[in-house]
């Protein structure tokens, strides 16, 4: 619906607003294309460590209403308003006019997001979860990316909710990946860190100290 007659209007009326600046909101599609395709490249590099993690049994599960509440946040914030934004125009209520370069940065913002993402999946291996659990053999990782900080897969996810932000020029649509992901940060890290303290004790007590947990201390950088 909106590939085609939303953008034919939206370019008319821009056209006669201010011909310079009108390059974003005419180029909305390639936009959510970018975003679906960002989405796209997380599932592919979660596909192969969550077959390997599935396979090793779960020792201890802190999987609280609090974290399917913020599970389900999530999941609507950064796939389904998307999704309803590319599908209908309930929300363009909120669409913004924005320069061209805004989503560039955005983009390139987004690759590193990308590489954030893969790299803590790889440096985490078997020990990853989506929810708040130990597994089998669950070994604390403070090397690679986790030499530096303890959440680079948050950080990872907080920056490509910027990355969004800038992507998509509509401020509630461009807005709710970010939040949600912030809330999810927000709420469960307290509870990670302490299980992770339950589980290997002064051993993460230590690496708490020694390091950051989305920036790198700056000893370290
Ligand atoms: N907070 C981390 C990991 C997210 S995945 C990050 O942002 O990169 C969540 C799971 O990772 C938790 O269930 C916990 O068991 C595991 N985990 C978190 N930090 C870890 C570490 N340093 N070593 C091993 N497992 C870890």
């Amino acid at each position: 619906y909106k590939f085609s007659s939303f953008c034919i209007f939206h370019e008319h009326k821009l056209e006669e607003v201010s011909p310079s600046i009108y390059t974003v909101t005419r180029g909305e599609n390639m936009l959510i294309a970018i975003y679906f395709l960002g989405m796209i490249v997380m599932i592919l590099i979660r596909i192969p460590y969550s077959k390997q993690t599935k396979s090793n049994t779960i020792v201890k599960s802190r999987k609280s209403i609090l974290e399917t509440t913020l599970l389900t946040i999530m999941t609507i914030g950064s796939s389904l308003i998307p999704l309803v934004y590319a599908f209908t125009n309930w929300l363009d209520f909120a669409n913004l006019i924005v320069p061209h370069w805004i989503p560039v940065i955005g983009t390139v913002l987004s690759v590193f997001a990308l590489c954030l993402f893969w790299r803590s999946h790889a440096d985490l291996g078997r020990n990853w979860s989506h929810t708040l659990e130990i597994r089998e053999g669950h070994t604390l990782i403070t090397e690679g990316i986790y030499r530096h900080i303890r959440h680079p897969m948050y950080a990872s996810a907080l920056l490509w909710g910027i990355a969004q932000m800038l992507i998509l020029p509509n401020w509630f649509v461009g807005l709710a990946p970010f939040l949600s992901i912030l809330i999810l940060y927000l709420f469960r890290v307290k509870h990670e860190e302490k299980m992770m303290i339950d589980q290997f004790g002064e051993e993460y007590r230590r690496y708490k100290e020694k390091t950051g947990g989305i920036l790198p201390k700056m000893k370290h950088l």
